[in-house]
């Protein structure tokens, strides 16, 4: 059997290393390595995979978040909730703004941020609601924009882990993660669902001005060459990372899929335990499941890990300490009560393998070793 890998970015890079190649060393022939031609055309690929106006690649999915908050003329001390069980870059990038960061917690199933508690947390000062679309679900979108609406206030997806999946509205009408909000960020992180060969980021945004200021803003503020309108940064796409998102960019699809036949495999061997709870499919969004996380229940999910680790079978704890926690936060600020759900997950939750490479013989071998340590604990 081949070595059972969280993420496989090796096997796959070798289906497809003909063309990786031939685009690296193009770009090295022609040395356009800043906003090379690579970079423009992924952006105009990537609008069209999406049904978005506007793309603008920046650096890495974290700078994406903070751009984007920047573009909203926000002030310090303005409000922005997000929810408590997700990654750290967007809690980061609300802090270092100077803007206040209001965690909510999350609905126990799918994980995503609770929007009724959203709506418990709204003040005079809330501006934006950061939805994260966790582990490929979206989160549940039009209730979050009936808050937003009601309440005037932006919303900026973090779709960083959900790149080709679709959220479907209850009049059945079905629209791209990533279109979703007034803007959106993804990060290009090598194991991401779209990944390149090093660090890369996008924003989207359907609306045409905020486009122009995002994009003056992750090009150091300017307006024309050397004339600069406000506080930028420097955030770019590498031309080379470009190049390799481009060929990446017509395989996410067939990824997807991928993913989507082990998820089923998964869910099909491990349905009918009630010790490790399979992931729940919400009824409006599609899944490109970026990870396969079960909910470990009356079973001890560290004890799991050692056993599986023990059969050469990798597995990681996505997210074992949930933001409000964390020391670079104040804890003080935070209510535990109001974080139940995320709070319980963090000591439940376990992440199997999952990628584009996974064959037969690795899912059997994992899903039997999985119900062997339920049937003996
Ligand atoms: C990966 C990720 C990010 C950050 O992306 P980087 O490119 O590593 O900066 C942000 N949010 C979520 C939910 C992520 O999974």
């Amino acid at each position: 059997m081949k070595e059972i890998r969280m993420v496989d970015l090796k096997s796959q890079y070798q289906k497809i290393k003909i063309e990786i190649d031939s685009a690296i060393q193009e770009v090295i022939d022609l040395t356009t390595f800043i906003n090379g031609p690579a970079v423009k055309e992924f952006q105009s690929s990537i609008e069209k995979y999406l049904n978005v106006k506007n793309a603008i690649p920046c650096a890495n999915g974290t700078d994406a978040l903070q751009i984007a908050l920047m573009s909203l003329g926000l002030n310090p001390g303005d409000e922005i909730i997000t929810t408590d069980f997700t990654f750290i870059s967007t809690v980061e990038v609300i802090e270092l703004l100077g803007l206040k960061a209001v965690l909510v917690d999350v609905n126990p199933d799918n994980f995503n941020i609770d929007p009724e508690a959203i709506e418990k947390s709204i003040t005079s000062k809330t501006r934006v609601i950061i939805p994260v679309h966790l582990f490929g679900q979206c989160a549940a979108m039009e209730e979050i924009d009936k808050i937003a609406l009601k309440h005037n206030l932006y919303i900026i997806e973090d779709m960083a882990q959900a790149i080709g999946s679709e959220y479907i509205y209850k009049n059945g009408q079905r629209k791209n993660a990533g279109s979703l909000g007034n803007i959106a960020c993804t990060s290009f992180f090598p194991s991401k669902n779209l990944g390149c060969y090093g660090d890369g980021g996008a924003i989207f945004t359907n609306d045409n001005n905020l486009a122009k200021k995002i994009r003056s803003i992750a090009n150091h503020g300017t307006k024309i060459k050397y004339h600069h309108e406000f506080i930028g940064v420097n955030s770019r796409l590498d031309t080379l990372q470009a190049a390799i998102l481009n060929i990446k960019l017509k395989y996410l699809d067939e990824y997807n899929t991928a993913r989507n036949n082990a998820a089923n495999y998964y869910d099909k061997a491990l349905g009918n335990n009630n010790k490790l709870i399979i992931p729940n499919r919400s009824k409006y969004s599609t899944h490109c499941f970026h990870q396969y996380t079960l909910k470990c229940q009356n079973i001890n999910r560290d004890e799991l890990q050692k056993f599986l680790k023990n059969n050469n079978i990798p597995s990681m704890v996505y997210y074992p300490i949930p933001l409000h926690s964390q020391e670079a936060f104040n804890k003080k600020k935070n209510n535990e009560k109001n974080f139940s759900v995320s709070n319980a997950l963090c000591g439940q939750v376990i992440s199997l393998p999952m990628h584009t490479e996974l064959d037969e013989e690795q899912l059997n071998y994992i899903c039997q070793k999985l119900i062997e340590f339920v049937n003996n604990n």
